[in-house]
Parts: structure tokens; C-alpha cells; sequence
């Protein structure tokens, strides 16, 4: 029987001994009665995503987990940042993350972040959005709060520039330079691209609002992180199926829809802690029955973790151990069901770590293993050993009596 693969990504779920939760990572400390359910039922092990030792983003991991290897096609965060924000990004754009910031007069970075703005950015944006410089269109769209993305079209592209971004309060606006001669042109456009956004944005009518109440204007915008937009075989030309992927956050969105997939919109998905866990399970189960491969990123632990919250962490688990009730309960013969993270994000430092992830893979045909809890330490005994990130997409697609005989 054919099957489909229900891919469920716990944001940063992975973690270290906390010393508040008595030396247990916060996964072990949760009461998560179906993850364990699941565990049981099925085989666990632990995943490095990129490769032991290397920490890997959220970008990264998740293109691991998709199946292609990051070392191979990661170009820099831009690109994907601009696919998260809703912009059409092509084959040999260059994108660049942004923030709104605010300068004085001798253009001096005052707030990297203008007071953190999270209002009037989409009029903001539209005004220095649709430039041409040197024959290059510049197009720009807001993000989320302070963040936005310059996105680059046009002959003869090359992001190897350096940041306009000093990431320093106090000092001055920095000039965007090539690091290649062959990025001359790039470098140019995107400080002319400066210049000229930040006359617009001055006199802006949000800016002056935002004087008038004594907030920080959003007058100036600071890039970096410059990427050319990669030429990789869409999911459905590399595993000859159709994805869908369900995430609330405009990172991964832009990931999933730049390697191809259908990204669902479900209400109450927000890629905060208010997320609806339940919404997006169900909306997961729902895909299914249309597509092949259904991929759920969760958000929720990893922003607690950059919190440096470990309790709250835990009650993520067990809200997120909730929603799994209704899959246990609605759970069709015919799905593989994984369950991972796509980092560890250890509450005591804040950050993402190489930490290896615990995974769960269940299913009918599905090898069970020993392993009874599912948790960082427990999985580590389990019959999936240890896998790289990029190897688990062909394991579930031949669990699934999808794959491909490799020979004769
Ligand atoms: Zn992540
Ligand atoms: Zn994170």
C-alpha cells in the first residue's frame, strides 16, 4: 500500500538539563501522555540536522528535512526571507533581510529598530517600493514589526556585499561594499538604494505622525545578509510528489513555497505562543487526503526557549501533546506520522544548539523499537539510531512504498 507522511516539526524543541527543572530538559519534565504513545507504537532516534557539531537555522534544518543538503544550495537568508513575506522570488534575485532604523542627521544609527515600529510599515514600504537604479528594479515589502526585505531584479547580480548593518547603537550608517569586483554593481545599487529610501522616508506622513508622539521615525533602512535566490529542483521534480505545508511563521512559509510546496493558510496559526496547535493538526490531517507529503511546523518551543523559559517550554510540549489526541484518535492506516524538531534551542543559553533532536516515526510497517518516552535522552537507545537531517525525507518516502530502487 501506498502511504503518506505526515511531517510534524517541533520549532527548537530539543534542549539541555535545566537546572530549575531538576538536571530534565524541559521534554522530559513535560506529562505528554500521546508523544509517548507514539514512541512506543513506533521507532525513535536522534537527528543531527546539518552534521554533529553544527548549528543549524531554522532555514537550514528545515531544508535539510525537506531532503536537500544545505552546504549545497544555502545562499544566504534573503532569498527566503523574501518568499516569507509574500514577494515572488526568481531564479537570480538578491535579496536582503532588512530593519527599519532610525538615523539623525549625520545618519548615526539611533535605534536599530525604530522603537521597535509595528505600525504604518506597509505605507512605509510602499513609498520606496518599485525603484530602478542601473537598470536594476528594487522592490521592497515590509515584515513583521521593524523587519522588511529589498528585494533585487535585474543583469549581472552578485550578493557577496557587505552589510549596511553594523548592529551598533551610536555609529554611523555603514557603506555597503563588494566583497568580489564582480558585486560592484550590487553594492552600489543597494546604497543608492539607501540613500534615496531614506529622503522618501523622512518626511514621510507615518514618520511625522510618529514624531509628533514622541516615537522614534522609521527613517532609514539598514540591510544585510545579502543572498542570491538558489536553482534547486522544486520538491515535486526531486520526489516526484505533491507537499503541502502548514506554519505560521514568514520564514518557514517562504522556505516551504520556494522548494515548491502548497503553504495552507489556517486560521489561528500565528507561529507565536498563541498559536493554535489544535487548528493546524487538523488542518494537517484534512491535507492529507490531497497530498502525498504534509509537513506541520510548530514555532511554540522555540520562541519560549529564546525566552529562556523552561517551564513555559514545558507547557508548550503539553499543549502541543494535547493536540496530538485528535491524530491518535483519527489516524489512518495508510499514514507515516514523524514527529521531530529542527533544532535543539536550549532555554539556559536562549540560542539554537547542535544538540541532535529527538525524532519519532510511526506507522503501520514501521519497525518498533524499545523506546517507551519521548525525549532526548530516551530516544537515544531507539532503532532509528541516529540520522542526519537530510536522510530522513528518503526514509519516510520508503516507508510510505514510495521510493525508488536504487539499481536493478
Ligand atoms: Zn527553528
Ligand atoms: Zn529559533
Amino acid at each position: 500500500m501506498k502511504k503518506r507522511v505526515l511531517l510534524i516539526v517541533c520549532d527548537g524543541l530539543g534542549d539541555r538539563p535545566v537546572r530549575k527543572l531538576e538536571g530534565r530538559t524541559p521534554l522530559q519534565a513535560a506529562t505528554k501522555e500521546n508523544l509517548d504513545w507514539f514512541a512506543t507504537q513506533g521507532a525513535c532516534g536522534l537527528l543531527d540536522l546539518i552534521s554533529p557539531g553544527v548549528c543549524p537555522g531554522s532555514d537550514t534544518a528545515h531544508l535539510a528535512l525537506f531532503g536537500y543538503d544545505p552546504s549545497q544550495i544555502y545562499t544566504g537568508r534573503g532569498p527566503f526571507e523574501a518568499a516569507g513575506v509574500g514577494m515572488e522570488v526568481r531564479r537570480g534575485d538578491v535579496a536582503l533581510r532588512c530593519n527599519f532604523a532610525t538615523v539623525d542627521e549625520e545618519r548615526r544609527v539611533l535605534d536599530r529598530r525604530a522603537g521597535r515600529i509595528r505600525e504604518g510599515t506597509r505605507e512605509l514600504a510602499e513609498s520606496i517600493d518599485g525603484m530602478e537604479i542601473d537598470g536594476v528594479v528594487t522592490h521592497f515589502k515590509e515584515g513583521t514589526e521593524h523587519r522588511g526585505v529589498l528585494l533585487l531584479r535585474g543583469e549581472g547580480l552578485d550578493p557577496r556585499i557587505t552589510d549596511g548593518d553594523s548592529h551598533e547603537i551610536g555609529g554611523p550608517v555603514l557603506e555597503v561594499k563588494p566583497l568580489v569586483p564582480q558585486a560592484e554593481k550590487t553594492a552600489h545599487v543597494v546604497n543608492e538604494f539607501m540613500s534615496r529610501a531614506t529622503e522618501a522616508l523622512s518626511d514621510h506622513p507615518v514618520n511625522l505622525t510618529r514624531k509628533g508622539q514622541g516615537l522614534e521615525p522609521a527613517n532609514f533602512i539598514l540591510p544585510r545578509g545579502a543572498g542570491k535566490f538558489p536553482s534547486i529542483p522544486l520538491v515535486r521534480e526531486k520526489w516526484g510528489l505533491r507537499f503541502a505545508a502548514i506554519a505560521g511563521v514568514a520564514l518557514i512559509r517562504g522556505i516551504c513555497r520556494s522548494v515548491g510546496m502548497e503553504v495552507l493558510d489556517v486560521k489561528g496559526a500565528t507561529g507565536g505562543l498563541d498559536t493554535d496547535i489544535e487548528a493546524k493538526i487538523e488542518a494537517a490531517m484534512r491535507a492529507l487526503e490531497e497530498y502525498h507529503v504534509v509537513v506541520v511546523n510548530i514555532k511554540a518551543p522555540d520562541v519560549a526557549a529564546h525566552d529562556r523559559k523552561p517551564g513555559l517550554k514545558t507547557e508548550v510540549v503539553e499543549r502541543i501533546d494535547r493536540s496530538l489526541g485528535m491524530l491518535r484518535e483519527g489516524i489512518q492506516e495508510d499514514w507515516i506520522v514523524a514527529v521531530t524538531a529542527d533544532h535543539s534551542t536550549p532555554c539556559d543559553t536562549g540560542d539554537h544548539s547542535a544538540d541532535p533532536v529527538p525524532l519519532l516515526v510511526f506507522g503501520d510497517g514501521v519497525r518498533r523499537d524499545d523506546v517507551v518516552t519521548f525525549d532526548e535522552i530516551s530516544v537515544a537507545v531507539g532503532g532509528l539510531g541516529r540520522l542526519r537531517g537530510v536522510d530522513l525525507m528518503p526514509l519516510l518516502i520508503d516507508l510510505a512504498n514510495r521510493s525508488e530502487k536504487f539499481g536493478a
